[in-house]
């Protein structure tokens, strides 16, 4: 992939970012390295990162894409629906249980995705 000097800046925006951001927050901080980004150039960058395995895409169901740099280590998220925040964590004995269901089936678990959506319990 050629990098431009915009896309370089996309992908150090994405990196920096912990919070999963769609394409209008990538945007806005990437308007802020360089004020020349317009948002479809956001939109066709983060396509091609995707194609290219750089950055993977979510649907959290609040109608946007979002988007995380690609990690090597798997992780799960759980999607606060009051805020919006995305929690990411690991739970061994989910990750045992979905191998023994595979296997059960038939199958070697190759990947998976795990999305858990709640709202914060008064406390
Ligand atoms: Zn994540």
């Amino acid at each position: 992939m050629r990098m431009t000097e915009q896309r370089r800046v996309i992908a150090r925006v994405l990196s920096a970012a912990d919070d999963h951001p769609d394409v209008e927050e990538l945007h806005r901080r990437a308007h802020q390295v360089d004020p020349h980004i317009s948002i479809a150039t956001v939109y066709r960058t983060v396509r091609l990162f995707e194609e290219a395995g750089i950055i993977t895409r979510h649907d959290f169901r609040d109608g946007r894409s979002r988007y995380e740099e690609h990690q090597d280590t798997h992780h799960d998220h759980l999607i606060n629906m009051k805020t919006g925040e995305v929690v990411e964590f690991v739970d061994a004995e989910i990750e045992a249980l979905q191998e023994a269901i595979a296997r059960k089936l038939g199958f070697k678990l190759i990947d998976h995705r795990l999305e858990l959506y709640g709202v914060p319990v008064e406390g």
